[in-house]
């Protein structure tokens, strides 16, 4: 069946494509969110309007400003789609750092498509350890030395929870010992899932010789310079900035370098278990917030009285949304399942709504809110805005979906756009000269100069596997 297209549609998808072309790219580009409109036969659960029409963004087409900052979300959902990958918000600043938050399930190809490779998603923030928020990190770690990190994986996150659960009769029905749950166990076993992949490529450049982890960085004091190291720095989670009295006491810092005025702060969330957290970046008289998951919390109203720029925020759709959306059967056992989930670990609509009353109550709303970790559709989005509207009548408000994009300075916006990507992107990563890198691990002598150490690909190679000559397939 043939699907209907408007006039006003056409034309819409014949600018993009005029659009595209004017810029200078060959190649058609279609957006990635939304706007197939042969598919979703006007049914408000299978369109994204409000994505669609945002104004464009062509990576790479612009240069931030050097007071500019600019922050694409890269995948924005709990439960990844194909339009929306699990979370992740990639920050860029003038000067030309940048950092990840969060490294959710399937946003790899979306970073490569916006023209970041592995170099870029080299500091990542984490906010806690669900594997929607870290999802990706076992190919981010191990190609990083593919596609442009010849240099460790830094990492931040909570430290151990140090949770231990007594059961409503008084035991310790787990063991007296908490869980080693913190990112440095994270990243320890993360290395260990991979060490097949690492080793096997270890005939690879994987470190630069004139390479040092920057001194606040290098905690363990170790030499630690390779591809497939990670410097993980633990935070501890409960730290506020503040010690009870209120006085500030600046124990909640994450990351601060002072050359290039950037600060990372983190403070906590409340979600699913202890050790969560929440980050604030601040640079250059900007700043932004990034909620990761939470309950509704008083610490975000107390962080926000700063007045940031831009507050990234979760939300989350009532629980007979869910029910209705997993395909669950449409039960009261059902709603009070995802209820329970949700009171767990996520800050309804309206919460997210009477959160921004208060920050506006405190005089210092932020310039931009950003809803995220939501299933953006035509029929959520609509109701999420009446919801926070019925708390927030007027204060700018977006819905994040993958690649939507957002610019801000002091004197500019913020500016939601959103990014039109190629799907058949590859990766453009900067590759290091053999001569300023490390003999990899698995090497040999060039047959060319005798002397010369060179990569040994095939060393790791069962001598006695039965491969065909290449004489054979070359024949013809
Ligand atoms: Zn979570």
């Amino acid at each position: 069946m043939t699907a209907k297209i408007s006039r006003r549609d056409l034309l819409k998808l014949s600018g993009l494509a005029a659009g595209g072309l004017a810029l200078g790219f060959g190649t058609p580009r279609r957006v990635i969110a939304g706007s197939d409109y042969t598919h979703h036969g006007g049914d408000p659960s299978q369109r994204n309007s409000y994505f669609d029409s945002l104004k464009q963004y062509i990576p790479g087409s612009e240069t931030l400003d050097p007071d500019e900052m600019r922050l694409s979300f890269m995948g924005t959902s709990c439960i990844p789609s194909l339009s929306q990958a699990a979370v992740s918000v990639f920050v860029e600043l003038g000067n030309g750092e940048c950092f990840m938050f969060d490294c959710g399930t399937g946003v790899t190809p979306k970073y490569f498509a916006l023209g970041a490779t592995l170099d870029k998603m080299s500091k990542i923030f984490l906010a806690h350890n669900h594997s929607d928020h870290m999802g990706d990190l076992p190919y981010v770690y191990a190609f990083g030395q593919s596609f442009g990190r010849v240099w460790p994986l830094y990492v931040w996150g909570p430290a151990r929870s140090g949770f231990v659960w007594k059961d409503p009769d008084g035991k310790y029905p787990l063991g007296k010992k908490p869980l080693e749950d913190g990112a440095a166990d994270i990243c320890a076993a993360l290395k260990k899932f991979c060490i097949w992949h690492t080793e096997s490529q270890s005939f690879m450049y994987t470190s630069i010789n004139s390479y040092d982890v920057p001194k606040p960085w290098d905690t363990t004091g170790s030499r630690c310079k390779d591809a497939y190291d990670i410097v993980v720095k633990e935070l501890p989670w409960r730290n506020t900035g503040k010690d009870s009295h209120g006085f500030a006491n600046h124990d909640n810092i994450a990351y601060h370098d002072r050359s290039k005025g950037v600060k990372i702060t983190h403070f906590p969330a409340v979600h699913c278990r202890e050790g969560a957290v929440s980050y604030k970046l601040e640079w250059n008289g900007l700043s932004m917030i990034y909620s990761g998951d939470t309950k509704p919390n008083q610490y975000m109203i107390e962080q926000a009285k700063s007045g940031v720029d831009v507050l990234i925020h979760e939300m989350v759709v009532p629980a007979d949304v869910w029910v209705k959306k997993l395909g669950l059967p449409d039960t009261q056992a059902s709603i009070d399942g995802a209820q329970a989930v949700q009171d767990s670990s996520h800050t309804p609509q309206k919460a997210l709504g009477y959160i921004l009353n208060q920050i506006d109550q405190q005089g210092t709303a932020p310039r931009l809110a950003v809803g995220t970790h939501f299933q953006a559709t035509d029929d959520t989005i609509k109701a999420a805005l009446k919801d926070i509207r019925t708390w927030y009548p007027k204060g700018d408000v977006a819905v994040a979906s993958d690649f939507v994009v957002v610019n801000v300075s002091k004197r500019k916006g913020p500016t939601v756009r959103r990014a039109v990507v190629s799907d058949y992107a590859w990766p453009q990563a900067p590759v290091p000269a053999a001569e300023d890198c490390a003999t990899p691990k698995y090497w040999k002598y060039s047959d060319e100069t005798k002397t010369t150490k060179v990569q040994a690909p095939e060393a790791q190679l069962d001598p006695n596997a039965l491969v065909i000559d290449p004489d054979l397939y070359n024949a013809r």
